[in-house]
């Protein structure tokens, strides 16, 4: 089949601008071909973006949350019923297999769902300020409480989640009232694009909505600089995040920065030994391990680790590596070659420090799958604390076996490292995961569940270098909003 490079435009106030002398080109990770171009938005892009919020912004004010519910449920529909379309671009853009890219559809089809409720249950409180002593008079007074959008979000998204991604930035941001400039990343733009399509379409004010692909340090840094912007919400790197988030707050504005991750699944000698591979093995290798809440490291425990290792080490070899767009493979390919050069850096220099392969290790070699960016599923044992598995995020295909004598050595070797996302443990004994649960560094806990169970109304964000703030519909929704204290004094009418 002929290979056909379709162009995409910038979205700004509603609007498309089409693909320009300034574009960048969207290759497949599986084969390396360019499909797609997309306009690159320079500086004026970025200013008509912002300019058209602030009228965006008010618009979004006074618009009505029925209404706003309406319009979701419309988004949710329509990409529902365009599920074909978008596992074809997941796969496309971001090397998805069919069923992560399937599972990327449906969670974001569920959240733009939930955005439609939550925009309905903005809710203040009423206060009795005969409460307080201070100040004076307060027998004649009464206060209320309530919930206001901060303004004109910016979102800046990540590679790995083209779709889901920035549905959980820009879904709250709206829901919350808010008008959104979206900032897709570089290498897989073409689904906030489509999104953003979806929702001007679908009734919202075409000034509140803009999508604007180009470089972060370019594109991104001028949103969050930029005098009429007023929140930042951006998912990636640590390194990134740390950095915007210093420029957000000079600037006085809030954000929720979703970060790094080195998420820990323990395993503990009287857990479920074979759920704990099942969920080790997808935990690791879905989507070639570059999930955020990934299982990043398996901390076990002496009495069982040589089963789990030998058990692990049979599901491993049992993946199919292959062509994201056949529905029989499990993994597909990194998302470029950088990243793959990366993985398999950090597990040379373990080797050489001691650790051992048992599975994988290099990129695959055979067939197809040369042309793309295929890293084989790799186990590494006996990994130790102070080794870069331990310590740096490999984003990538690859399970670390640290083995550990006792609960506290477990509890030590998961908060042994600069991050704090998701975490898990595997027990029989619910009082002991519990204690271990509170002593875990982590922005959440699983218990007998991989770390990369979520629910996506559920709070969702980390500790440490993982970041703050909270994702989760009704939660990033909060973080949007700034609270207002209205008092009335009853005295005078
Ligand atoms: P990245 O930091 O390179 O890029 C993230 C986004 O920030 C991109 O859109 C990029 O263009 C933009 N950006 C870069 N520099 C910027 C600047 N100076 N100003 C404004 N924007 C800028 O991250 P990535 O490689 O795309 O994503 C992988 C990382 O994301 C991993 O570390 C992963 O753990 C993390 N991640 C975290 C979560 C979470 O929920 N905590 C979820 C997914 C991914």
């Amino acid at each position: 089949m002929q290979n056909v490079v379709k162009d995409y435009p910038a979205i700004i106030g509603g609007e498309e601008a089409p693909v320009a002398e300034n574009y960048a080109e969207v290759k497949r990770p599986s084969t390396g071909e360019v499909f797609a171009r997309y306009r690159v938005a320079d500086s004026d892009d970025v200013n008509g973006a912002v300019e058209f919020a602030q009228k965006g912004k008010e618009l979004m004010f006074e618009m009505q949350p029925w209404k706003i519910s309406k319009m979701f449920r419309k988004v949710a529909e329509t990409v529902e019923k365009k599920r074909d379309f978008f596992r074809e671009l997941l796969s496309d853009e971001g090397g998805k297999v069919w069923k992560d890219a399937e599972a990327e559809i449906t969670r974001s089809v569920a959240v733009l769902n939930l955005a439609a409720e939550e925009s309905t249950r903005i809710e203040g409180n009423l206060h009795d300020p005969r409460a307080y002593e201070y100040p004076p008079g307060n027998d004649t007074r009464f206060a209320y409480t309530k919930w206001e959008p901060v303004g004109t979000v910016v979102a800046i998204t990540p590679w790995n989640y083209p779709l889901l991604g920035p549905v959980h930035k820009v879904a709250p941001a709206l829901a919350a009232r808010n008008a959104v400039i979206l900032k897709p990343a570089s290498l897989t733009p073409l689904s906030s694009i489509e999104l953003g399509r979806i929702i001007v379409k679908a009734g919202f004010p075409k000034k509140s909505i803009s999508v604007i692909p180009g470089p972060g340090k370019v594109v991104g840094k001028l949103l969050v600089e930029s005098n009429g912007t007023d929140f930042v919400t951006l998912t990636g790197d640590t390194t990134t995040g740390l950095s915007v988030a210093a420029e957000a707050a000079r600037r006085g504005k809030r954000s929720i920065m979703e970060l790094g991750g080195m998420d820990p699944l323990i395993l503990l000698n009287d857990g479920d030994l074979e759920k704990a591979v099942a969920d080790a093995t997808k935990g690791a290798f879905t989507h070639a391990g570059q999930v955020c809440i990934a299982s990043k490291r398996m901390i076990v425990q002496d009495g069982i680790a040589d089963k789990f290792v030998a058990k692990l080490t049979e599901s491993t070899k049992s993946l199919k590596v292959g062509d994201p767009k056949n529905k029989s493979s499990d993994m597909g390919p990194m998302i470029d070659e950088d990243s793959l050069l990366r993985v398999d850096s950090l597990i040379k220099s373990d080797v050489s420090a001691g650790a051992k392969i048992l599975v994988g290790g290099s990129r695959a070699k055979e067939g197809v799958l040369t042309k793309g960016h295929f890293y084989l599923p790799t186990i590494v044992d006996n990994v130790t604390l102070d080794m870069r598995l331990n310590m740096e995020e490999p984003f990538g295909p690859v399970a670390p076996v640290i083995r550990v004598s006792s609960e506290e050595e477990a509890i030590e070797a998961a908060n042994h490292n600069p991050f704090g996302l998701n975490s898990s443990i595997y027990t029989a004994n619910i009082g002991v995961a519990i204690k271990m649960a509170d002593r875990i560094k982590a922005g959440g806990v699983r218990i007998n569940d991989p770390p990369n169970v979520r629910w996506d109304n559920l709070p969702h964000g980390g500790v440490k270098k993982s970041g703050f703030g909270r994702e989760g519909v009704k939660y990033a929704m909060k973080e949007m909003m700034n609270m207002k204290t209205v008092g009335i004094n009853l005295q005078s009418l």
